[in-house]
């Protein structure tokens, strides 16, 4: 028994050094801003795993009004969120991602951070693929105003 599960998420970026994106940080000029970590792309996976196994949400499991939330390394977060849906009998299949940032250009970066979500993950890296693209110059993404992330991951049923 195969289901899928879909994320999204969306973080403002502000003054500050370093992008986190997929669990490592990228150097940039600008910072994503958030009450955690403000990872991007983990959030979504995150939100992918916990719909897939219909386990609730990242905001349900980790409330931003929780201060023990504060700054939290998103890499814990998806742990947690994997547990969960571990502990319900599921196991990852694959994962397709999209991240889109008007900059910094990430596809030089997908090697590191295919890697990294592999290794928080407990999957192969062929299980993780990740596509990167710019906000054409419009909207917020474009405007670098804003990252946004998507993910949809394939879990099955443990035997
Ligand atoms: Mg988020």
């Amino acid at each position: 028994m195969f289901r899928i599960g879909l994320g999204h998420d969306t973080h403002r970026l502000g003054p500050g050094t370093g992008l986190v994106i997929g669990g490592i940080t990228i150097p940039h000029d600008r910072a994503a801003i958030g009450h955690s970590d403000a990872d991007v792309l983990l959030h979504a996976i995150t939100d992918a795993l916990l719909g897939a196994a219909a386990l609730g949400d990242i905001g349900e499991m980790f409330p931003d009004t929780d201060p023990a939330n504060r700054g939290r390394d998103s890499a814990d977060m998806l742990r947690r969120a994997l547990e969960r849906v571990s502990a319900a009998g599921w196991r990852i299949v694959n994962l397709d991602c999209v991240i889109s940032a008007q900059r910094p250009r990430i596809l030089s970066h997908r090697p590191a951070i295919r890697r990294r979500i592999a290794e928080i993950l407990g999957v192969g890296e062929d299980a993780v693929w990740l596509k990167a693209k710019t906000g054409e110059g419009v909207g917020p993404v474009g405007e670098e105003l804003a990252v946004a992330a998507e993910c949809v991951v394939l879990v099955e049923r443990r035997a």
